[in-house]
């Protein structure tokens, strides 16, 4: 099966946040299971610069509007890359999808098609040498490749591929004025409602969610969220009329960039056996952040983008309880200015109790999961979320909210949980501070049983979630298409 991922982001070579860690993990998985895996990026020169073996197609590549394919391999995979050279569109430092004042590109509409039109052409005979049976597109920058396989299929009144849109975030959906769509190159009638308009506006992500043969997004629970209106952001009518082809894909961990036991970004390596070295994480984490170094209380942690979504209202209007309490809370990320802003001033009020870096840092976020306690997640919504899976693999018990991917991979510390063998970590329901703090509580009072929080920390390491059942399901999807 020829299967050609479509994506706007890919660890090791550009990330702002999951799904460069999805779209990085799945091909080699993919592969291992006996794919023939090719991958399509946008050649943002952070990309580019990761590709040093990139070249033109056999063919020169020369693509319809200008630019051209280039192909390559993605670094630590073997797995082919292509490359779109569009420097007039990608060639743009930092951020792929907005600028230095985090306003978003103004031609992203032109950018983003072109990701979808070039990974359609490559299910029809664009590159000669490789023609992908089924296109996989994530989020909505890749939301076009299914309108263009279909406009291509109308055009020509034959099949070129199946496709797969992958749901990553409803909540950014690529919307743009009606105007962009003479500069789309699609039929005018895709413009409808059963089509790619959104309230008078054209969605790159309805597209995707419209034309794909098949949908899935990144966990069981939010595939079930995002037919409903709470969480469905407008686009649960076209979701559950499609609830038939809709499925959810729980992400995994790479375990050759996020484990414990071979992580070399961090001060000491350890396992569920030898949980020595995390001690030693811990202590120079808190040494670094100028934190005391206390170990009869929990230290919390936060790796995230600093938005509204990732619950950081409840975190400091919980704060006066965590301090009480005696923990120590370090936050790594960057975002919205008034969240940086009060966390900033948090740190300043409580030096040695309170740390907080702004900024994103690769090798700091694994020192973090690695280092404190709890890795805390208590999301408004959340996909799949991946901060609670890489500190369950660390043993940094997540204390998450029960939405979404959170709600399928932590299993909270009850007495009854506690007493079956199956807690994980701390769950708690409504979007409240109260019930926040209860989960904060339940952390405090696990702390203290050092015997019992342990043995929860061995189970949560014990957690299997590895990629290669999430590309068994993939498969099944592609295979389902393709009969
Ligand atoms: P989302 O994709 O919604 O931002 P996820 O939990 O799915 O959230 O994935 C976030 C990814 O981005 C994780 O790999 C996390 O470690 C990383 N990350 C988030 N913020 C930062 C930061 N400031 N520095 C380094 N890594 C970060």
């Amino acid at each position: 099966m020829k299967v050609l991922q479509v994506c706007a982001e890919i660890f090791p070579l550009l990330k702002t946040g999951g799904l460069a860690d999805v779209c990085g993990a799945l091909p080699g998985a993919l592969v291992r299971r006996g794919c023939d895996v090719r991958v399509l990026v946008p050649a943002f020169p952070a990309i580019l610069r990761g590709v040093p073996d990139a070249k033109p197609l056999a063919t020169g590549g020369e693509l319809p509007d200008g630019g051209r394919l280039l192909l390559g391999t993605l670094p630590g995979t073997g797995v082919p890359l292509y490359l779109i050279d569009a420097p007039a569109l990608y060639a743009r430092e930092g951020n792929p999808y907005a600028d230095e004042a985090g306003q978003p590109y103004i031609d992203n509409h032109r950018r983003f098609a072109l990701l979808g039109r070039v990974g359609a052409l490559l299910a029809d005979g664009f590159d000669p040498s490789w023609s992908a049976q089924v296109v996989h597109g994530h989020d909505w920058h890749a939301g076009l490749a299914p309108a263009y396989l279909r406009a291509a299929q109308l055009h020509s009144g034959r099949r070129q591929a199946g496709s797969v849109h992958t749901v990553h975030n409803l909540a950014f959906q690529g919307t743009f004025p009606l105007d962009v769509l003479g500069e789309l190159g699609l039929p005018a009638d895709f413009y409808q409602t059963h089509g790619l308009e959104f309230h008078g506006q054209v969605s790159f992500m309805k597209a995707g969610l419209h034309y794909a043969d098949r949908i899935t997004t990144v966990s069981p629970t939010y595939a079930r969220e995002i037919q409903g209106e709470e969480q469905g952001c407008g686009l649960d009518g076209v979701l559950r009329a499609r609830s038939g082809e809709l499925s959810g894909i729980l992400n995994a961990v790479d375990d050759a960039v996020w484990n414990p036991a071979i992580d070399e970004l961090i001060p000491a390596r350890y396992d569920g056996r030898r949980l020595a070295g995390k001690g030693r994480c811990r202590l120079a984490l808190q040494s670094s952040f100028g934190l005391g170094p206390q170990t009869d209380r929990p230290l919390f942690g936060v790796v995230s983008r600093l938005t509204e979504q990732k619950g950081f209202n409840l975190i400091l209007e919980g704060l006066p309880q965590l301090l009480e309490r005696g923990g120590q809370l370090v936050v790594l990320g960057t975002g919205e200015p008034g969240l940086i802003a009060a966390l900033v001033q948090a740190a300043k009020t409580h030096p040695g109790a309170i740390a907080v870096k702004v900024g994103y840092d690769e090798e700091l976020a694994h020192r973090v999961v690695a280092g404190v306690d709890v890795m805390m997640v208590p999301s408004r919504f959340e996909p799949c979320g991946l901060t609670q899976l890489y500190g369950l693999k660390y043993g940094s018990l997540p204390l998450v909210r029960k939405v979404g991917g959170l709600a399928d991979t932590v299993v909270d510390s009850s007495l009854e949980n506690l007493d079956d063998g199956s807690a994980t970590g701390f769950v708690f329901e409504r979007f409240e501070v109260d019930d926040y703090v209860a989960a904060l509580r339940r952390a405090f009072a696990l702390f203290k049983r050092k015997g019992e929080w342990q043995e929860v920390q061995r189970r949560a390491m014990a957690q299997a979630f590895d990629w290669d059942a999430a590309a068994a399901q993939y498969i099944a999807q592609y295979e389902h298409i393709a009969a």
